[in-house]
């Protein structure tokens, strides 16, 4: 059955999927979500003898329905290819009791890169399909870990331009110059003094500004997204939930039908709601534990019911969950409020206006499949040391957030359930709290030093990210305040 697309916030609005993909968020200011979620039509004993890309087609065209069998396999495989330094792109690593999702073996050492690497070519094959003429310019509010990943899958992409904002004192020194030293003569990457939030705001802004998108389209450009609010960054990412399953399955792990939990290191709440959509889809995952740094309102929605971002913005050792809009919980918000757009719509526009929104019982009770909980930074640096002193594997610091309110869970419930934590970044990517959290010493030692203490201890190859960063030149070297984002954008697209 064909799945056409409602707005969270209007649910008569019907897209295809490609026409989804292209507008990114709908005009009313909502997310696009799936007039119902499919199940799986192949088996886990189908599923666990495909490769990653056949498992990501089984996934996709149950939810693209429009892209034909050839277009959504010429996208997969441009996207999973060599630019993964792994033949299995997600490889399952056991450790201290769970199994470690390896969602970093992409061109830019973070899971942004499972999206990110396929969007770009379903974004153009979605523009074909429309006849689109105008060139797609991509607009990014980014925590550190999608700016990269999404410049360097649009870079030197014919008909797409990218213009990406980061918080200039928000973001890992790895990340920004991971940035900076971007080439491709369609991409620009701009700091602004204020935080991730303000970057996404600010973005949001431009987005339903008509004016600007009246003049875009009178000098042949419009709009997309390639935040996780784009559905087309959602859906492959649920494609990985489905291979780990069939993974463990595989290896004997599990057996077929038992249920396993799933931990997400969760920031703007897109790559837990795809582990939600793998359950809804017939993966059999028991709870969904989301997990929180310092920032932790998604932690004090789930135990409180009510959503408030008015509160101290922290920095933490695990910046890309430095978030205090989780966009993506709308899609949720719509599901447990039994599609009810307005409702969605009332709640959302609390939460713009007084910072805050609380879900009614009935609502909450939809919530069931989630737990929730946080760890500071502390808690953070001694996860990852213990994982290292007990098994000499690695793990980066957002992980390590996973990790360790997956220890709490645990111990607190006795539930002995399989459980896969999503790894979503090399530790290559954040080494110095990484190995300051190790070992003390470590911390008077510069950054290429650090590079080769980390290859020494945690016996992996330096990746070809990080060997890049160590030479190239710095290209993009734009700061400006919050209120001038869109001045900027009209500068550069020549539409002043
Ligand atoms: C983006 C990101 C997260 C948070 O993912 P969401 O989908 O935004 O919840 C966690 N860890 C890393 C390393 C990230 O880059």
């Amino acid at each position: 059955m064909d799945i056409l697309y409602n707005s969270t916030r209007d649910s008569h609005l019907k897209l295809t999927a490609s026409q989804a993909i292209l507008k990114g968020l709908s005009d009313d200011g909502g997310l696009f979500v799936p007039d119902h979620i499919p199940s799986l039509d192949k088996s886990f004993e189908e599923l666990k003898n495909m490769d990653y890309r056949q498992v990501a087609y089984e996934v996709m065209k149950l939810f693209f329905t429009d892209f034909t069998e050839e277009e959504l396999k010429s996208c997969i495989n441009n996207a999973y290819d060599s630019k993964f330094d792994c033949e299995d792109i997600v490889p399952v690593t056991y450790a201290d009791g769970a199994y470690y999702l390896e969602l970093f073996h992409g061109k830019t050492i973070a899971f942004k890169d499972m999206a990110l690497s396929i969007l770009p070519h379903l974004m153009t094959t979605a523009a074909k399909k429309n006849n689109m003429k105008d060139e797609i310019v991509i607009l990014t509010a980014t925590s550190g870990d999608t700016g990269k990943a999404a410049l360097a899958g649009f870079a030197d992409v014919p008909g797409t331009r990218i213009v990406v904002f980061y918080p200039k004192y928000g973001v890992s020194p790895v990340q920004e110059k991971q940035m900076v030293t971007q080439r491709g003569a369609n991409t620009r990457v701009i700091g602004i003094e204020g935080n991730f939030d303000d970057a996404q705001s600010g973005v949001k802004a431009m987005f339903n500004n008509k004016e600007l998108a009246a003049a875009m389209k009178a000098a042949g450009f419009v709009f997309s997204s390639a935040n996780s609010i784009n559905i087309g960054r959602l859906i492959p990412q649920v494609c990985y939930y489905v291979y780990a399953y069939s993974r463990l399955l595989l290896d004997d792990c599990i057996k077929d039908g038992e249920k396993i939990n799933v931990v997400v290191p969760t920031g703007n709440f897109g790559n837990i709601l795809a582990a939600y959509y793998a359950k809804l889809m017939g993966t059999p995952i028991n709870k969904l534990i989301c997990a929180s740094n310092t920032n932790k309102v998604l932690y004090d929605f789930f135990t409180t019911k009510t959503y408030d971002k008015n509160r101290d913005f922290v920095v933490t050792s695990s910046p890309s969950m430095d978030i205090l809009i989780s966009s993506n919980l709308e899609r949720l918000i719509y599901k447990i409020c039994g599609n009810d757009a307005s409702e969605t719509a009332k709640l959302m526009e609390s939460l713009k206006k007084d910072g805050a929104y609380t879900i009614t019982d009935e609502m909450a009770a939809g919530l069931s499949d989630f737990v929730s909980g946080y760890a500071t930074a502390d808690e953070t640096a001694a996860a990852i040391r213990r994982l290292y002193d007990n098994t000499g594997y690695i793990i980066d610091t957002h992980t390590a957030v996973a990790a360790k309110v997956y220890e709490d869970y645990k111990k607190q419930s006795g539930d002995e359930t399989p459980t896969i934590i999503a790894s979503t970044a090399s530790p290559y990517k954040f080494l110095r709290s990484v190995l300051s959290a190790i070992d003390e010493k470590y911390d008077s030692r510069t950054d290429f030093e650090l590079i080769d203490i980390l290859k020494e201890l945690s016996m992996t190859e330096i990746p070809q990210a990080i060997e890049d960063i160590r030479t190239a030149p710095v290209l993009h070297d734009i700061v400006c305040p919050t209120e001038d984002m869109q001045k900027q954008v009209e500068k550069y697209l020549g539409i002043q």
